[in-house]
């Protein structure tokens, strides 16, 4: 292990009681919250499943899959992290068990071990403490480390018994526990429950981890004598035990909610930090932008193949609210399956709608109703956006109904097709193994002048995160081209085709990248702030024919 920056501090936050309590949230409003104190933070998550990472891994299982710059594919939680904290994630921001394991049992097979029995302690509780390090620097004043699961859980033991041994070495004042649960309401009871908060700190005790923190989840605000229980029970001191009850609006308002009570300010001074002052006028503002739209709501279709997993398009979601945010207006998701738009008609599913997004994706199923979707945006003159898949139903949409190649598809779905307008990349064509071989993460893209992007971003440069095996096949450009669908940008090597617009539609943009992973509360992504403004025209009326 090389050596500790002696001056980094750690905080490490666990969770109790329950899944979904939001962890990730938490962890990424404390960053916010620490950053704007004037501290250089870093953050990750450590997941205990074994999936080396969550890239093959089915958004039914966990939701969307989050990719950053450097092309990890990762846990969504790092998705809150760049978006509350604006910090830039990477490969070295989420570890799971099964990286972690990989790692050791690779080292054991060169002979590293000389000898040695290899064994979870100390080989793999030190390659997790080698993880939770490489956050140390002279750059980074406080890591913030998120452990997955939840206390009691048999494959967490290992992290946990690594972070009582971290802080352990580190000490007091350079090391935290924040233990995050859930102090349910019982409605029949009619009665706030700590009993579960004070077992599941019971279980971290157990193991040698006494929180220094204790932030309760709850539905109703808890009462003086719940907070007293919590402490006496949790042996944890009271000023050291909040609440983060359930937000009324918006998960932005989670870090509001928290500096309320001063929870910074208080792990600074346990981390023997100096308390400086926190400027957070511009989040109250965007929580009271969010609150009071002044515009009439915008309704955008959204159709996918996950749609009833909320946190299938999580980044996507998200994106689209900061496009609200940035342009005062009222989002309203529609969330279409995309199978019902095969079986009911794009008019059933679509009719009023102002904008129409149609997301990535894998697979066949729910392609036709995707690509019936790019069909009656283009049609109705809708303001649409794809994104990877949804730009690549684009192309075949436009190749079947206007360049006249019925039988065109993508290879993925038609490997026999007659048109393959979307194909297998050259690069993709030895691959055999499933784990992180696609195209991952931030390639550059030359934007064409003159087009929608191009005054969108408002330079021709651009760098996006990418998630795909298949492209649009270059032998169709001047087919397409000829009947008006335009490159609006490609590779600086102009090889690949990055995105395709419309010019003849009101604002018609698809790309082969993902931009949602970069868009920030507040700092809207300009494709998807400017789907939102094309989708609002006319205070929300939206464009003709729809
Ligand atoms: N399945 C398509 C591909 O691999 C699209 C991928 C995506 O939408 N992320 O190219």
């Amino acid at each position: 292990m090389r050596r500790r920056n002696e001056s980094t501090k750690h905080i490490f936050i666990t969770g109790g009681v329950v899944s979904s309590l939001g962890k990730g949230l938490t962890a990424a409003s404390l960053a916010l919250l620490l950053k704007r104190r004037g501290y250089r933070v870093k953050i990750q998550k450590l997941d205990p499943y074994l999936n080396v990472d969550p890239g093959t891994m089915s958004p039914y299982q966990h939701g969307e899959v989050y990719v950053t710059d450097d092309g990890a594919e990762t846990d969504l939680d790092l998705g809150h992290y760049e978006r509350f904290a604006d910090v830039t994630c990477s490969r070295e921001s989420n570890y799971t068990t099964g990286r972690i394991y990989s790692t050791v049992i690779a080292r054991e097979r060169h002979g590293e071990y000389l000898g040695k029995t290899v064994q979870v302690i100390p080989h793999i509780t030190d390659e997790i403490k080698a993880a939770i390090q490489v956050l140390d620097g002279p750059d980074v004043d406080i890591a913030i480390t998120e452990i997955g699961g939840t206390a009691g859980d048999i494959e967490s033991l290992p992290f946990l018994e690594a972070i009582r041994q971290y802080r352990h070495e580190i000490g007091r004042g350079m090391g935290l526990f924040i233990h995050l649960t859930l102090v349910p309401y019982i409605r029949a009871a009619g009665e706030l429950k700590t009993k579960p908060s004070q077992q599941s700190v019971g279980i971290l005790r157990a193991i040698g981890i006494i929180p220094d923190i204790l932030i309760c989840r709850c539905e109703r605000s808890l009462s003086e004598d719940h907070f007293e229980k919590l402490a006496l029970f949790c042996n944890i001191e009271r000023e050291f035990v909040f609440e983060e009850k359930d937000v009324a609006h918006s998960i932005y308002e989670v870090p509001l909610d928290l500096a309320k009570q001063d929870v910074d300010k208080y792990i600074l001074e346990q981390l023997e930090l100096h308390v400086r002052d926190i400027d957070l006028a511009d989040w109250h503002d965007l929580i009271r932008r969010l609150r009071e739209p002044t515009l009439q709501p915008v309704e955008i279709a959204v159709v996918g193949k996950y749609i009833s997993l909320k946190d299938a398009y999580k980044s996507i979601y998200e994106a689209l609210q900061h496009g609200a945010i940035a342009n005062d207006v009222n989002l309203n998701i529609r969330q279409v399956e995309a199978e019902d738009v095969q079986a009911k008609g794009a008019e059933a599913v679509l009719s009023g709608v102002r904008g129409i997004l149609v997301p990535g994706g894998f697979g066949d199923r729910g392609v036709e109703g995707k690509i019936l979707a790019a069909q009656f945006a283009r049609e109705k003159r809708i303001p649409y956006l794809g994104i990877c898949l949804g730009m690549q139903c684009a192309v075949i949409e436009f190749a079947r109904h206007v360049c006249g190649l019925s039988d065109a598809n993508s290879t993925e779905f038609n490997p026999s097709t007659s048109a393959p307008v979307i194909d297998l990349m050259a690069t993709q064509r030895a691959v055999t193994d499933k784990g992180a071989t696609m195209r991952l993460g931030a390639y550059p893209c030359q934007l064409k002048k003159g087009t929608q992007s191009a005054a969108a971003y408002g330079k021709l440069r651009i760098d996006e995160r990418h998630r795909h095996r298949y492209e649009l096949n270059n032998t169709y450009r001047d087919a397409l081209g000829q009947k008006g669908m335009v490159i609006a940008g490609a590779s600086p090597d102009d090889r690949l085709v990055e995105v395709v617009e419309l010019p003849d539609h009101p604002w018609f943009v698809a790309c082969q990248f993902h931009p949602e992973f970069k868009s920030r509360p507040l700092a809207a992504h300009p494709l998807f702030r400017d789907f939102i403004k094309a989708a609002a025209k006319d205070g929300g009326k939206g464009a003709a024919g729809a």
